[in-house]
C-alpha cells in the first residue's frame, strides 16, 4: 500500500499533481469528475484519459473502493446495512435509509471508538484507527452507485467519534459539500458528536453549516458521567456554551440526541430536569407548550413565517429520543414505547420540540457496531 490514494486529493491538490506529471490544468477536472461525481473503481474506466495517462494515473495511484462483506436489506422499508471490508482487513459499518425526502447515508469515521460509552457496541474493542476522507467518501460513494441513486443525506452516526478524527471528517465535509463532486448541501449533512468542546468551537469556524448533533443522554452533569466516561474530561455545562457558540456561529437548529434506556435515564423526573436544563441554557422557546403551540390555527400560522405563539421564538434545538438499541455485552433495556411518549410529552409540554426516532430497517436490526462484531465473530479472517 505505498502508492498514494487519490481520492483523498482535493481539486487543488489533484491539480497540482497532475501539473506536476506534465498534465494540462483540464485534466484535473476531468479525473476529479471521475472519481467524486461518476464514482468509478478503476482509472481503466476514465474513458476520456489518453491511455498512457491512465497507465501512469495506476502506477502512482490508487482508488479507495469500499468491498462490501455483507449486506442486508429490510423488507419494511427498503433501509440496507453493509459491512464494509477495508484494505487493511478492517471493517466498518454504513447503512442507507430511503425517506421521502431522499436518500440518507449513515457513515463511520473510526474503525471502532476509544469514546467508551456504556451502551454503544462500536466502542467495547477501543478504537483500531482514524478512517481517511477517501474511505468516508468511498462509504457514500459505495452505496449511490449500489442503488443508483443519488445520495442526499450524510448523517455521521455510524461507529466512531467523528471530532476524535477532525481533520479527515473536515476534508470529507469539504470534498463531500465541493460543487464539482457530489455537491450534497452543507445543510443536508449532521455530525453527530459526544461532546468535544474545543472541536465544537473549531468546527463552528469552518464556514461548513452542517447540523451538529449532540448526543446529550441524560440531564445532568453526574447522570451523564454514569453512561459517557468522556462526560468527565467535558462538563455538561462547557458542552452545552459550546454547542450555543455552534447555533451562533452556523445558525443551524441543534439536536440532541438522547438514548432512552430503562431503569437509567426514563423517568418523568429525567424528563422534567432535562426540559428545565435546556431552558435555562437558553435552547428552549422561553415559555411556551409545544403541544399546544403546535396545536393551534395561529400557531400554525405563525409556526410558517418562523415564529410560535408560545414565547415569541422558536427553540434552537431539537431532542431525538431513541429508545435504547440492547447490545449483548451490556444490560441496558429498552424503555416500554408509553415511558419514552410520555417522556416526549413533557419535554413538549416545557417548550423543548421533541421526536421519537423511527425505528428503519426493524427486520434487520442491529445496534451501532453490533454488525461488524458479528461479521467478525462469523464470517470474518481467523473464522472457521
Ligand atoms: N460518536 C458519535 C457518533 C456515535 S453513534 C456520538 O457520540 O454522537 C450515534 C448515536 O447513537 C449517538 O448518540 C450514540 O450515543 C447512539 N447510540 C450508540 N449505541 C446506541 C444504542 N445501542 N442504542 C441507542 N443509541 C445508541
Amino acid at each position: 500500500m505505498t502508492r498514494q490514494d487519490i481520492c483523498e486529493l482535493n481539486i487543488d491538490e489533484l491539480k497540482a499533481a497532475l501539473t506536476e506529471m506534465g498534465e494540462p490544468a483540464f485534466r484535473a477536472a476531468q479525473v476529479y469528475d471521475w472519481l467524486h461525481v461518476k464514482n468509478v473503481t478503476g482509472f481503466d474506466q476514465m474513458s476520456n484519459l489518453p491511455a498512457a495517462l491512465r497507465t501512469k494515473l495506476a502506477d502512482n495511484y490508487r482508488i479507495t473502493v469500499m468491498d462490501a462483506a455483507e449486506t442486508f436489506v429490510s423488507q419494511i422499508d427498503g433501509t440496507r446495512k453493509y459491512v464494509f471490508v477495508l484494505w487493511d482487513g478492517n471493517a466498518i459499518e454504513a447503512v442507507l435509509m430511503r425517506y421521502k425526502h431522499g436518500n440518507s447515508v449513515c457513515i463511520s469515521s473510526q474503525v471502532g471508538c476509544r469514546m467508551g460509552c456504556r451502551f454503544c457496541a462500536s466502542t467495547l474493542d477501543g478504537c483500531v484507527r482514524n478512517l481517511t476522507a477517501a474511505e468516508m467518501l468511498a462509504e457514500v460513494y459505495r452505496i449511490g452507485t449500489d442503488i443508483g441513486e443519488r445520495i442526499s443525506n450524510v448523517v455521521i452516526m455510524g461507529s466512531g467519534e467523528p471530532l476524535d478524527n477532525y481533520d479527515e471528517v473536515v476534508r470529507f465535509l469539504r470534498m463531500i459539500t465541493d460543487e464539482k463532486g457530489l455537491n450534497i448541501s452543507a445543510r443536508n449533512i449532521t455530525l453527530s458528536t459526544c461532546g468535544l468542546t474545543e472541536k465544537i468551537r473549531q468546527l463552528a469556524a469552518e464556514g461548513l453549516p452542517v447540523t451538529l448533533a449532540l448526543s446529550l443522554h441524560a440531564p445532568s452533569q453526574e447522570k451523564r458521567e454514569e453512561i459517557m466516561p468522556v462526560a468527565k474530561a467535558y462538563p455538561l455545562e462547557e458542552v452545552l456554551n459550546a454547542c450555543r457558540y455552534y447555533y451562533h456561529k452556523t445558525k443551524r437548529r441543534l439536536s440532541f440526541e438522547y438514548s432512552v434506556v430503562k431503569g437509567v435515564n426514563d423517568t418523568r423526573e429525567n424528563a422534567v430536569a432535562l426540559a428545565a436544563l435546556l431552558n435555562k441554557s437558553g435552547f428552549g422557546d422561553g415559555t411556551g407548550d409545544r403541544e399546544k403551540a403546535s396545536g393551534s390555527k395561529a400557531a400554525k400560522a405563525a409556526g410558517r413565517n418562523g415564529h410560535t405563539m408560545t414565547g415569541g421564538r422558536e427553540g434552537i434545538c431539537h431532542v431525538n429520543l431513541i429508545p435504547v438499541n440492547p447490545i449483548e455485552e451490556r444490560d441496558f433495556q429498552s424503555p416500554d414505547r408509553r415511558t419514552v411518549e410520555d417522556f416526549k410529552h413533557i419535554l413538549m409540554q416545557n417548550g423543548i420540540n421533541a421526536t421519537i426516532r423511527r425505528e428503519m430497517g426493524r427486520d434487520i436490526s442491529s445496534a451501532c457496531g453490533q454488525l461488524r462484531r458479528r461479521y467478525f465473530k462469523n464470517a470474518g479472517p481467523g473464522s472457521d
